[in-house]
């Protein structure tokens, strides 16, 4: 994975580890057989909890993409994978400065996703995508 300069550490990492599969999410756990309760996604509780679901299909995710995406002006962003996720500024007719923007902003996005979903989970701190979404803007600023 590319390493982007702008972004903190800590969203790089996210990134490093979603890319190595390495995110603990519930499925992951259990492959790991690791004792956990409910494995379904608790951010929408319908579906199993991958690490695809999490960050690209789940109801949550798939609002603040579109949200980012009118953000960003830029197409649809249509992943499949983590790996498409994190190499979606590749396919961006742009120029290199604004991939590199793209770039970081998807990896604050998922570090963003993570750390709320988190904050469910363990402190039953509800979703709010608004502040998701306030969150990265208030990130890509500086
Ligand atoms: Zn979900």
């Amino acid at each position: 994975m590319d390493w982007c300069k702008w972004i903190p550490a800590k969203c790089n990492i996210n990134g490093w580890r979603m890319e190595m599969d390495r995110i603990p999410t519930s499925e992951s756990l259990k492959k790991r057989d690791v004792q956990i309760g409910d494995s379904l996604c608790p951010m929408c509780n319908s579906v199993e909890e991958t690490s695809e679901h999490l960050f690209i299909a789940c109801h949550v995710a798939s609002i603040v993409w579109n949200e980012i995406n009118l953000w960003c002006k830029i197409p649809n962003i249509f992943a499949f994978s983590l790996k498409d996720l994190l190499g979606i500024h590749k396919e961006l007719r742009a120029s290199e400065k604004k991939k590199e923007a793209v770039h970081g902003i998807v990896m604050i996005v998922c570090w963003s996703l993570w750390r709320a979903r988190n904050n469910l989970k363990f402190s039953n701190k509800p979703i709010k995508i608004d502040s998701i979404l306030s969150d990265v803007k208030a990130m890509d600023y500086l």
